[in-house]
């Protein structure tokens, strides 16, 4: 070869010109990689590509034995060129051979080579091959090499596109090879079953123009989609539902925010300048922006790159003349909604009558996205890996957010038992309807206060369709962590007005703000905490900064407009805390009484329960609270040592076994010799085995999702509460594991409908 180019963007021309011959696609593929080596100063280069059945073969070397050429095969997670496909994430080592998973095969002489990058060549989102660089030495390549490398992968997957290497039909189906058993595990973010059919939330967009001819003129393509992207965002902030809808508009501002961002669009015009097409550019600059998202474990920093992900798709779509996403597209009845990451303004694109539940890609708890769906009541799972690249558009899916599972063409036996699930779910639901106005009462007349948790404006009209008591605890927080920066007083007056009004006269219980930890709120800068539930979060962070708890004591002083007004702390370790919050809240009190402001007509001020400390604090604590309520979900955390989100943990530990019920028991003690009522508002008083233990334990009040008030309030008419606190008393002191056999055969010989 004669003079080498070197640069990625010398690279891309004379990729560009190979890929303009007429040679035949094998005979290009021979010609690129002798340009990468040389460009790369690589001893080695090889393309693999994916055909049927999950195998990678070697399809062109420059360095390693050419006999290997379409012998050698691999199989997805086979050594590390079948983990770069499975992962569908680059490699870079610099001692390959020291990697648990290098193997050796011999017919390509591979063992005198040292380091290795190599990268997953993607169409469509799916893997169709690896592209991999190796040296002799141990080298450490470049970030800027990796990404040279990346970039000519996106080209790569236009060859194998061409079908000139592989039929069309086997490249597909190389990727969609079904395991034996079609069930998946996947994490459950929020609750539910459904069945449907698959809709891509992103339908597949393939980019067949990867390079340019003229840069100019794609910058000129880039700055009109963009303007045509920051249109579009503006006309979804003024979609009506939004103006009225809260925090929707907060969640559209910060795409808002993003799509204005500088850095990103420099950074997708510097990737143009290589030589590559507008779209390709934007795709280019995602898949890095995939790759920290993969990384990053920050909660916070995970949902900006996410949400950057979304607006790099809708970009792309803009570039191509797409729609934006399969929300505005033909839906089937019986949608179920896949995607690799989805914001939460998209979820409230789509048509709720046709939305069963949504699979994520990846998903966490505190997504906003996630936060929308529990709202919704629809199912949504997430972390399923590399599933979604198996599925195929209009495949029956189901979506088991009971147990974490999906099933994506399911036998007729499983789809026949999921339908029936569903049906006898259906009855119940109308049963539940039925129980609406009827007072959660036990056999022997005790009655039990039933509440709704809620946090966004789509959870207020669960007040109405419930028949609840009130609200039991109104997560203040889910409003600042939506939004781009602080809640302006007035839209948190505004909001907290919204709260007061749907409840008309039933109590609403505030909490003030409970952020930090898994909470993470935009406008405020995190450190690195090695132990984040432990750590500066909820109580900590107003009272080292007082003014964020003023000022919302103050909005919802004003919000209040003489109603009574029911405020309460979260994450309370020592009295001296809730002191420290109660004397805020009095100064502001007293501001307005000053300032001659309408008063609520009661003020009621209590704290939650979620830190063990406060267990052996009760007699000094409860005096100065008007009502307390436990946090079961924090409470247990801290009392198990056992991470609430850790799903290897999940269900290691019974909240039904002694000594969770004796804490329990210890805190409805303390509280009925003060005289001080008590509330619990953690899920466990949502699932009818375990309220039936709190109230055999004496609780007389839950608050819970809307969706369990049902359930729960069919459990409670159905017991017998005397037959249970005898029973109880019997077994709460042994040292079992659990106590939930034992509830179970009680609900079991006494007839309580769980
Ligand atoms: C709890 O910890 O039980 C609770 C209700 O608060 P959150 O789930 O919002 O932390
Ligand atoms: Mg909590």
């Amino acid at each position: 070869m004669s003079a080498v180019p070197t640069g990625p963007r010398l690279l891309l021309r004379r990729l560009r010109e190979v890929m303009a011959s007429d040679l035949p696609a094998q005979k290009r593929l021979d010609q690129i990689v002798r340009l990468i080596a040389a460009n790369m100063v690589a001893e080695v280069c090889s393309i693999y590509i994916a055909r049927g059945g999950e195998v990678l073969e070697l399809f062109a070397t420059e360095g390693l034995k050419k006999e290997a050429v379409h012998k050698t095969r691999l199989r997805f997670h086979e050594g590390l060129v079948g983990e770069i496909a499975a992962t569908g994430e680059p490699l870079n080592l610099s001692d390959a051979q020291s990697h648990p998973k290098f193997v050796y095969r011999e017919e390509t002489g591979e063992e005198a080579f040292h380091s290795l990058l190599g990268v997953p060549i993607l169409r469509a989102g799916r893997v169709v091959g690896v592209l991999v660089v190796q040296n002799k030495t141990r080298r450490h390549y470049t970030d800027d090499e990796a990404e040279a490398l990346q970039t000519v992968a996106m080209v790569l997957a236009e060859v194998v596109g061409s079908g000139d290497l592989v039929a069309p039909r086997e490249a597909a189906e190389a990727t969609l090879e079904r395991a034996a058993t079609p069930s998946f595990e996947a994490v459950t973010f929020a609750e539910g079953v459904a069945i449907g059919k698959a809709v891509f939330h992103e339908p597949i967009i393939e980019i067949t123009n990867h390079l340019a001819t003229d840069t100019e003129y794609e910058k000129q393509r880039l700055e009109k989609a963009l303007t045509e992207l920051h249109n579009q965002i503006d006309q979804l902030i003024s979609a009506e539902d939004i103006q009225r809808g809260g925090e929707h508009h907060e969640i559209l501002d910060v795409y808002k925010m993003f799509a204005a961002d500088e850095g990103w669009r420099l950074k997708i015009i510097d990737v143009i300048e290589t030589g590559l097409t507008a779209e390709a550019a934007v795709e280019r600059v995602q898949v890095d922006n995939r790759t920290r998202l993969m990384r990053t474990t920050d909660p916070y920093l995970r949902e900006r790159l996410s949400d950057l992900d979304d607006l790099s798709n809708r970009l792309i779509r803009v570039l191509v003349g797409k729609p934006a996403t399969a929300a505005a597209e033909n839906l089937p009845d019986d949608a179920i909604v896949l995607a690799r990451s989805m914001g939460p303004a998209e979820l409230l694109d789509y048509d709720r009558e046709k939305l069963r539940g949504v699979v994520l890609q990846d998903g966490s708890h505190t997504a906003h996205v996630t936060i929308v769906a529990r709202a919704l009541g629809i199912p949504l799972v997430g972390k399923v890996g590399s599933v979604l690249g198996r599925i195929e558009p209009g495949e029956e899916i189901i979506v088991d957010g009971e147990n974490g599972w999906i099933y994506v063409s399911p036998s007729p036996e499983i789809l026949q038992s999921y339908r029936e699930m569903l049906e006898a779910r259906t009855a119940r639901a109308a049963e539940y309807a039925k129980l609406r106005d009827v007072p959660a009462e036990t056999r022997d007349g005790v009655e039990v206060e039933l509440m709704i948790n809620a946090g966004l404006s789509i959870d207020l009209p669960h007040l109405e369709t419930t028949g609840a008591a009130g609200i039991g605890l109104f997560r203040t927080e889910f409003q600042f962590m939506v939004g781009s920066q602080l809640p302006k007083q007035d839209a948190q007056v505004e909001f907290y007005g919204q709260v007061f009004d749907a409840a008309r006269n039933r109590p609403v219980v505030f909490r003030t703000l409970d952020i930090g930890g898994d909470k993470p709120v935009p406008f405020m800068a995190r450190d690195h905490e090695e132990n984040p539930a432990l750590g500066w979060r909820a109580m900590r962070v107003v009272l080292d900064r007082p003014a964020l708890l003023r000022l919302q004591v103050r909005a919802l002083l004003e919000a209040a407009q003489g109603r009574p007004l029911n405020l309460m702390f979260p994450m309370v370790t020592e009295v001296s805390e809730f002191k420290a919050g109660r004397a805020i809240i009095d100064k502001e009190v007293a501001r307005r009484k000053a300032l001659g402001r309408v008063l609520p007509e009661t003020l009621r001020v209590g704290t939650m329960i979620e830190v063990p400390a406060l267990l052996w604090q009760l007699d000094h604590l409860l005096p100065l609270t008007d009502f307390v309520s436990i946090g079961s979900n924090d409470l247990m955390q801290f009392l198990f040592a056992a991470d609430r989100s850790n799903t290897h943990l999940a269900g290691r530990y019974d909240l039904l076994s002694p000594p969770a019920l004796l804490a329990l028991r210890h805190i409805l003690d303390r509280a009925r010799a003060h005289g001080v009522p008590v509330t619990l508002c953690g899920e466990m008083g949502g699932r009818t085995l375990e309220a039936m233990a709190l109230i055999g334990l004496g609780l007389r009040r839950l608050s819970v999702a809307p969706a369990a008030i049902g359930p729960v309030k069919m459990m409670i008419r159905s017991l017998e509460l005397g037959a249970l606190t005898a029973f109880l008393d019997r077994i709460i002191q042994s040292s079992d594991h659990s106590l939930r056999n034992h509830l179970l055969v009680f609900a079991r010989d006494h007839h309580v409908v769980l």
